[in-house]
């Protein structure tokens, strides 16, 4: 909430911003190609996905 910034004390502020961090996304190993790649998504190197190939490879 937009406040003037005297009335905001610098504690009120830092725990306001303590959910601000960001976190870095989560990887897992293929279980295909053994190349990380996100949970729960096709895996970019091979196109596998649970075990089996869902997408032409795309070796860029
Ligand atoms: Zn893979």
């Amino acid at each position: 909430m937009a406040v003037p910034k005297r009335k905001v004390t610098p504690s009120r502020r830092n725990n306001r911003r303590s959910h601000d961090a960001l976190k870095a996304a989560t990887h897992h190993e293929c279980n295909n190609c053994g190349e990380l790649k996100r949970p729960h998504h096709v895996c970019a190197k091979c196109g596998h996905y649970d075990d089996r190939e869902v997408l032409e490879p795309t070796d860029a």
